[in-house]
């Protein structure tokens, strides 16, 4: 079997989009699979909206998902001699043809097409025009773009679509369409097959969007003698209302780095957004990497459009609760190890970092990601609702102030007389910790949970944590006495 090149070439007009990385990925699955190559070409062709910023990010992007290449970055320009060649052969050997329509002709024609309520399509006015009129033409300076010339004849293009089957599309629906602009700039259409001839792509894994290219492609890659890649179109990406997602309407959660800036690891994207359009077969949600190049198969990516569940109204689901699910998986199962540095970079950033940490607090600090990110859901969470366990400088959840302080103004006394309690014990172990609230809430009549709740909430600032009884000794005698101490001016305006 011959070797898989396979392609991602992104047009450098925007950020990197969850749909791109998408296409990203499953070429890459595809090459890892078959041990191919997976080649990086930007298709930096339209000079007006290709920016040096959306490169960098594009290539960020792919960096931070662990997305790598074996061939390129290729930049499309650096191969326009390829281009203006390839074309000139095509109008050489009969292919195509110099069209002097004007943009009026073929605005008045588009116009009366739509007004007889007919499709526009090019007509072929310039098709047979005689080499003398061309010569005219061009000497008398008119303006020329050029056009693909489709076969005329009855009869289909067809392809063996990977995910979709047979495809097919009449000669007869397909208009001259232009392959070189007036300026004499090679378009798309042409550039792209030029491109992926020379890279020697061999399957072509792109989105649905593409398929009215496919066809014309096809007839461009018959023109120039090259073999047709095999092509594998994968399906779109809509949102709840059957909208296509797009950064216009949905904002910045179309963004790969969206997702970095709000604590998604890596991997997780990469596995929320593989299961967006692909499935392996059976119920698995969760795939290492070798599991993942395992499994993939082009057969087995969906026909028909992935629903991207995103609900505006609900902050807590800032994007799909999938990927949210996804991400808080892997944040909860990874290795300690593997998930320190992550937190570190997160808690630095926010300024919570200290540098014991990485020394005499390290097994500490360890052992509070183990105890807190059962209940997180991104790396944000540990800067935010795990402020407490790293700075003294935090804030009491709205809710956990009202239910478990205000409720009880009792408490405002209680609690330093608990911290006296605890103070008084040569050491503040998990045991001694319940044994004494359970002795000391009996003594005041109160139920233990009401201590305790308060406990939790001027200790770590939230409504909901791990056993309270291993946090007093996680926190150690000395901060729990303080924050304890410190309860009654919670209880100021309440
Ligand atoms: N530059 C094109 C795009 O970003 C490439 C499409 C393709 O042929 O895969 O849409």
């Amino acid at each position: 079997m011959s070797e898989v090149r396979v392609r991602f070439p992104p047009s450098p007009t925007g950020y990197l989009h969850i749909g791109g990385a998408r296409t990203a990925i499953y070429n890459w699955l595809y090459a890892k699979k078959h041990h191919g190559k997976l080649i990086l070409r930007i298709e930096d062709t339209d000079a007006d909206r290709s920016t040096q910023e959306s490169i960098d990010g594009i290539i960020k992007g792919l960096e931070w998902l662990g997305i790598d290449w074996d061939e390129g970055p290729y930049f499309q320009t650096e191969f326009a001699a390829d281009h203006i060649e390839k074309a000139e052969r095509l109008l050489a050997e009969g292919h195509a043809y110099k069209c002097f329509c004007t943009k009026e002709e073929l605005d008045a024609k588009r116009e009366a097409a739509m007004a007889a309520k007919k499709q526009f399509g090019y007509d072929g006015t310039c098709r047979d025009l005689s080499a003398e009129k061309v010569a005219a033409n061009e000497a008398a300076g008119t303006p020329h773009v050029v056009r693909f010339k489709v076969p005329r004849k009855d009869g289909v293009v067809a392809y063996d679509d990977k995910v979709l089957g047979r495809i097919e599309r009449k000669y007869s629906e397909i208009e001259d369409f232009v392959i070189v602009r007036s300026n004499g700039k090679p378009l798309y259409l042409l550039c792209n097959v030029v491109d992926d001839i020379r890279d020697r792509i061999s399957h072509i894994i792109r989105g649905q969007d593409h398929m009215t290219n496919t066809t014309r492609q096809i007839l461009i890659y018959d023109a120039l003698g090259s073999k047709i890649p095999v092509f594998a179109h994968m399906p779109l990406t809509l949102d709840l209302k059957k909208a296509k997602i797009s950064k216009r309407s949905h904002g910045e959660i179309v963004a790969v780095h969206f997702y970095q800036e709000h604590g998604f690891l890596p991997w997780a994207l990469v596995n929320f957004l593989v299961l967006l359009g692909w499935n392996p077969g059976d119920d698995r949600e969760f795939f290492s990497k070798e599991e993942l190049i395992e499994a993939f198969t082009l057969e087995r990516i969906n026909k028909s459009a992935s629903i991207f569940n995103y609900r505006k109204d609900d902050p807590k689901f800032f994007t799909d609760p999938k990927a949210i699910s996804i991400n808080a998986h892997y944040l909860r199962t990874m290795p300690v190890e593997e998930l320190s540095p992550l937190v570190k970079e997160e808690l630095v950033a926010a300024g919570l970092w200290d540098k014991s940490y990485d020394n005499e607090k390290k097994e500490w600090f360890e052992k509070t990601l183990e105890m807190i990110r059962e209940r997180f859901h991104t790396l944000k969470d540990f800067s935010a609702e795990g402020c407490a366990y790293f700075s003294d400088d935090f804030e009491i959840d709205e809710k956990a102030l009202n239910k478990n302080l205000h409720k009880h103004p009792e408490l405002k006394e209680l609690l330093p007389q608990l911290a006296d309690r605890f103070e008084a014990l040569p050491e503040l172990t998990a045991t001694e910790a319940e044994r004494i609230a359970r002795e000391f809430a009996e003594e005041k009549e109160l139920k233990v949970g009401i201590p305790i709740n308060a406990s939790r909430a001027v200790i770590t600032g939230q409504i909901k944590g791990p056993s309270m009884f291993e946090l007093f000794e996680h926190f150690g005698r000395e901060k729990v006495v303080a924050r304890l101490r410190n309860a009654p001016k919670y209880f100021e305006n309440s």
